[in-house]
């Protein structure tokens, strides 16, 4: 079984007008190397929770992880193997870091202390875009990043960011045409999400416009040969991000650092637990051997059936039936076949490669394919297996 680490850092240079993560400009919150012990003592006391799991992935993310002192991600990783989480030849060791965050000595402490794949928060190659966002960096600061890595035979990935107010095609191509010259191993591509009432939400393009952007994009990807193996993801084939995969196969990870989910699968439909979004709470917690009870969950069969069927429909290998009826039982299998071929029939899935997966119009209206595979414990308690269901 794979397994990943996440480790929250929640600094950033400034907070964009349109996140809603748990993150701080470094002014706001306490100094970053007195965080840094909170995370040491939470990974001393909490290792035990997974014992003898292989790291397949570890991720920093945050935030920018790239604005702590580069020495901090490597002692990191250096607690992480004392705890019993060395990472191997095969482990994914990524950071995010945002454009001019990085220079060539951090980047060198990062490859030598184990990081081998870098995100950059790349959003958009327009200055005036970049700052409607509160972003600080500029499209220069983000071509020089990249300029780098390309330079440097790293695997990297991007992050653009489209639908913005007043974007319009001709800025979008011209950021795809950046796209197409760095040719990245894995790039993704976010439409803007915010509330109605969001100041960000003015001069937006209209609805059927950000589809046809998001189709534009999907197109010259695939030109680049970046294929989408997720809604908002793309790789050349074999450089998914196998830390992304973990999350939507079902797959236990650990959540360290402010607000960090953790996820671990058992004998029933699993269990989830989360730290706390409050940094004094989350001091108060850091040393204790588990989380208390209200930040702890066990899944109940219908939330782990949704999952599943919601996580692997944003898949393009899609939903297996036959994986899902040794999870659940062939029931279960055949109640969702019946969901998956009315989706079939208002053109929103197709059944291809021995998965069920989104058509580009279910891509397009993904929140009605999703609903249709949203379940509800009454739902479930009608089946006649029911009983051992919800006992498992
Ligand atoms: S840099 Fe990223 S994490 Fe930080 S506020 Fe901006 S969008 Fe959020």
């Amino acid at each position: 079984m794979a397994f990943g680490i996440y480790v929250h850092i929640p600094y950033c240079l400034q907070r964009c007008h349109y996140c809603d993560f748990t993150t701080f400009a470094t002014s706001e919150i306490r100094p970053s190397s007195e965080y840094l012990e909170l995370l040491l003592r939470e990974i001393k006391a909490r290792a035990h929770l997974f014992p003898a799991a292989q790291l397949t992935s570890l991720y920093f993310g945050g935030g920018t992880p790239s604005i702590l002192p580069a020495e901090n991600i490597v002692t990191i990783i250096a607690a992480l193997a004392n705890a019993g989480f060395p990472i191997h030849a095969d482990t994914e060791v990524t950071i995010e870091i945002n454009p001019a965050t990085m220079n060539e000595a951090s980047f060198r402490i990062y490859r030598d202390g184990g990081v081998n794949r870098f995100s950059v928060g790349a959003q958009t190659f327009d200055d005036d875009l970049l700052a409607r966002c509160g972003r600080k960096h500029t499209a220069l600061q983000t071509r020089q990043t990249l300029d780098f890595l390309a330079g440097q035979n790293v695997n990297y990935s991007f992050d653009l960011l489209f639908a913005l107010p007043g974007q319009t095609f001709v800025q979008l191509e011209s950021d795809l045409e950046l796209v197409a010259k760095y040719n990245p191993p894995h790039l993704s591509a976010y439409c803007l999400t915010v509330p109605a009432n969001h100041p960000m939400s003015a001069g937006r393009p209209a609805d059927p416009d950000q589809l046809r952007m998001f189709d534009l994009i999907e197109e010259r990807l695939q030109e680049s040969k970046l294929i989408r193996y997720e809604i908002s993801n793309f790789s050349r084939p074999g450089w998914e991000s196998k830390h992304n995969l973990l999350y939507w196969t079902d797959q236990p990870y650990w959540g360290i650092g402010l607000s960090a989910h953790s996820y671990q699968p058992d004998e029933a439909y699993g269990v989830r637990f989360w730290n706390s979004n409050s940094m004094q709470e989350y001091e108060r917690q850091a040393t204790a051997s588990d989380v208390p009870h209200k930040q702890r969950e066990r899944l109940r069969a219908h939330e782990a059936l949704t999952d599943y069927c919601h996580t692997s429909l944003r898949r393009s290998a899609g939903v297996d039936l036959s994986a899902m009826g040794l999870r659940f039982g062939e029931e279960i299998a055949s109640l969702v076949r019946g969901r998956l071929l009315s989706l079939q029939a208002a053109g929103l899935v197709e059944s291809a490669g021995g998965g069920w997966r989104l058509t580009r119009q279910g891509v397009h209206l993904s929140n009605q394919a999703f609903l249709e595979v949203t379940f509800s414990a009454q739902e479930l308690a009608r089946l006649p297996s029911s009983p051992n269901l919800l006992t498992r």
